[in-house]
């Protein structure tokens, strides 16, 4: 799997809690990661957004699982970018995909990537945890403004009755540009112009999500989502240089709400955890009858994983040895 370049290396999450340990906060920096999906799929900004609030959302959400468990998330709305997925683990890999990756609407006023355009206003959030049990955990909410952030809050009230607020945010800009240069969540006006080409790169993408546990004060979490609100974009504030940590600080106002206890904290990247073994695994459960057809036509077979672009080749012989394995199992 070829290795990002760039950002990746400075991508963390930290959860924390607050207010004497009933209010938890997360935060996580993903520029690089969301660089790499963009790289990955070769997604047009808008599209990029998406995927990088929902890849950002995932990480965000999947920190409170353990071990091997795992979280997926789709928004599956009613617009151009068809579903947009991500699934992240509790240590911090994350992968995703949209379905249709060039979509670029016009840009709202002030330049900002319509984001709700492209996923559309009316859907489905489903969320999927796999908690090792043997039927994974599914919940799920309707959409409430394509915004994504809005989106998961709303499902987080209404399927799993957790008051929280949520911030994501994903900013591009030139390939040029430092992250410094950035400022706003939005596509520059020459950005959306050359969507497909290569001129453009993320600059800065993050994420905050308060969540209120049982014992919390109702007028807590109410004072931390007026916070929120009136917080600099999420993107704009990891464009300048603030940490993980430094997200939760900007929230909590550092320290004005009491200290705060650091639970947890490690680095995130894009890690779709695929491989050569696994896809022929799915080759095989394709059947013997598909798998001969395969062998017959002796053209091998081309398969790309969905979670990150990779593309797997196998020749004839090995679709025959496939085939051998199938019809006589046991044999090598
Ligand atoms: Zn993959």
């Amino acid at each position: 799997m070829p290795r990002c370049e760039g950002q990746c290396g400075t991508d963390e999450l930290v959860r924390s809690l607050a207010y004497g340990g009933t209010v938890q906060v997360v935060a996580a920096t993903t520029t690089g990661l969301v660089e790499e999906a963009h790289a990955r799929h070769g997604t047009w900004p808008t599209a990029t957004a998406a995927l990088g609030r929902v890849l950002t959302a995932a990480l965000l959400m999947g920190s409170s699982l353990k071990d091997d468990e795992k979280i997926l998330i789709q928004i599956c709305g009613n617009g151009p970018l068809g579903r947009v997925v991500g699934e992240a683990t509790a240590r911090g890999q994350v992968r995703g995909y949209v379905q249709n990756p060039h979509v670029d609407p016009e840009l709202k006023a002030a330049g900002k990537m319509d984001v709700a355009s492209a996923v559309g206003r009316e859907g489905v959030v489903v969320v999927i945890k796999d908690l090792g049990l043997k039927e994974p955990y599914q919940g799920t909410a309707p959409l409430v403004s394509g915004e994504i952030a809005e989106d998961l809050t709303y499902y987080l009230a209404q399927s799993e009755q957790i008051p929280s607020a949520m911030a994501l945010g994903v900013l591009v800009g030139p390939a040029e540009a430092g992250a410094s240069q950035g400022g706003h969540d939005h596509a520059g006006r020459g950005v959306a112009a050359e969507a497909s080409g290569s001129g453009w790169k993320v600059l800065a993408a993050g994420g905050l999500l308060v969540q209120a546990l049982p014992s919390a004060r109702q007028e807590v979490l109410a004072g931390l989502e007026n916070r929120l609100a009136r917080l600099p974009q999420v993107s704009s504030l990891v464009a300048r240089g603030r940490t993980a940590q430094g997200l939760i600080d900007e929230l909590l106002e550092a320290g004005k709400a009491g200290s705060y206890q650091v639970l947890d904290r490690y680095p995130v990247e894009f890690d779709c955890g695929c491989s050569r073994e696994r896809v022929a695994r799915a080759l095989v459960s394709l059947g013997t009858e598909e798998l001969a057809r395969l062998d017959q036509e002796g053209q091998g077979a081309q398969l790309t994983c969905r979670f990150c672009n990779t593309r797997y080749s196998f020749g004839p012989q090995e679709i025959h040895d496939l085939l051998r394995q199938l019809e006589e199992p046991g044999q090598p």
